[in-house]
């Protein structure tokens, strides 16, 4: 198997951003050196055609636009849309528990998250914390504690023998971290800001608050027998955010592009942050303030809601129709569902296809079974908020919302050069 420049790219971008805060922090490197302009949301913006813009929100969604060379009033925009969260266990507001003596954290679930893989792994913790400096000022750092501190062991078959039938999880009483053993119960804060100290916030007067995340230490990898696959976590979605990002560094500025990666599409979107906040119609506005104009460029327009899909697994063949089991390696997905949990039409489908044959990308098709329910990502909700015309895609994966997921490592380079071609075609609107 040839190795892959984006796929190795990914690698390095999914060790390095073990939560939505550090994903938006490499994202925005990325495009500052591939010559994108950093814009403030309290500013006034300056948009000149032919140039590269971003900006952040909260810290942990980013949105990154080309104002085309070309008159986006006749070309429309080609969006791309991702998220920058993963379902994992979040630290407590108030986590210090003393039991026995064993200093444990208490856990958050954030999001659907597959409990079970979640056992005997080596867990750190990473995320924002903000806190006051010795001059009384409010602050905040990202920050990462990279070595595996914390641990939430499994119970022994031997003290529960029905474990392979039985066993269910209780987050509450069953998940607690185990972080050390101590007599006293320890002070969470003071910890948080010893580590501040150590990565360079010499500052600090008071922790105050934070977001954190659990995550295992186990970098991704590339495995199977011919090097076929990638596992890690967090492939839902950050292998989107990165295809799509990486990929608008490498489109022309003749078309307006934009790619927004948004917050909280696990936990339902509904925030200022997340795909039912204001982050992409925000941006319209200043990219062409005069609602008409807004109208017919919209109309022009087209977006691709990018999250992963479920291949057949061979396991498990009678979980999807014998019609639609996309397969790792085989190229991304059109998703479909008639009652419109996905916001593909057979019109949004019909220019991915020309596309994809453009671009020499193979695509495969997915709908739930008849009998099942259907999950559902930002497609529906874009479309709906904006009235722009959408589809959802997605490479195939297996184990999604695990600890660990697995993904087609050929499968990344056919989502680049599809959404490179779409960058770069002139004509959008279906
Ligand atoms: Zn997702």
């Amino acid at each position: 198997m040839t190795e892959s420049a984006v796929a190795s790219s990914l690698l390095t971008f999914l060790t390095q951003s073990p939560t939505p805060f550090h994903a938006t922090e490499n994202l925005k490197q990325l495009f500052l050196q591939h010559g994108f302009n950093e814009l403030n949301e309290k500013q006034d913006w300056q948009l000149v055609a032919g140039q590269k813009y971003f900006f952040t929100r909260s810290d942990s969604s980013i949105v990154a636009f080309i104002k085309g060379s070309e008159d986006i009033r006749q070309t429309g925009i080609r969006m791309v849309g991702a998220h920058t969260d993963s379902p994992c266990l979040k630290v407590k507001p108030q986590p210090e528990k003393l039991i026995k003596n064993y200093a444990q954290l208490g856990v958050e679930v954030y999001g659907g998250v597959l409990l079970n893989p979640w056992f005997d792994r080596d867990l750190s913790i990473a995320g924002k914390v903000s806190f006051l400096n010795k001059s009384g000022k409010l602050q905040s750092h990202l920050i990462n504690f990279k070595s595996p501190i914390a641990i939430v062991p499994n119970l022994a078959i031997h003290l529960d023998r029905e474990a392979n039938i039985k066993r269910t999880v209780n987050p509450q009483t069953d998940m607690s971290a185990i972080l050390l053993q101590s007599d006293e119960k320890i002070d969470f804060r003071q910890m948080l800001q010893q580590q501040l100290e150590q990565e360079g916030c010499g500052d600090v007067e008071e922790v105050l608050d934070f977001n954190l995340s659990f995550y295992d230490v186990q970098a991704p990898g590339v495995v199977g027998f011919k090097s076929e696959f990638i596992s890690s976590a967090r492939l839902d979605n950050l292998l989107s955010c990165f295809v799509a990002s990486y990929a608008l560094t490498q489109a022309d500025t003749r078309y307006s592009a934009l790619v927004v990666c948004n917050d909280h599409e696990e936990v339902g979107s509904n925030t200022d942050i997340g795909a039912q906040g204001t982050m992409v119609d925000d941006t319209l506005q200043r990219l062409v303030p005069d609602s008409i104009e807004r109208q017919l460029v919209l109309r022009k327009s087209l977006m691709f809601s990018v999250d992963n899909a479920h291949g057949v697994h061979p396991n498990y063949l009678q979980k999807h129709d014998e019609q639609h089991g996309p397969l790792l390696n085989k190229g991304p997905v059109l998703k479909f569902d008639a009652n419109q949990c996905y916001a593909t039409s057979s019109d949004s489908a019909a220019f991915v296809r020309a596309t994809a044959k453009q671009a020499g990308v193979p695509l495969q098709t997915y709908v739930t079974r008849a009998d099942m329910r259907c999950g559902s990502t930002i497609g529906p909700i874009t479309a709906s908020n904006l009235g722009i015309k959408t589809v959802d895609i997605g490479v195939p994966t297996f184990g999604m919302h695990s600890i660990r997921e697995l993904a087609g490592y050929q499968d990344i380079d056919h989502l680049a050069s599809l959404l490179s071609q779409f960058y770069a075609t002139a004509e959008v609107s279906v």
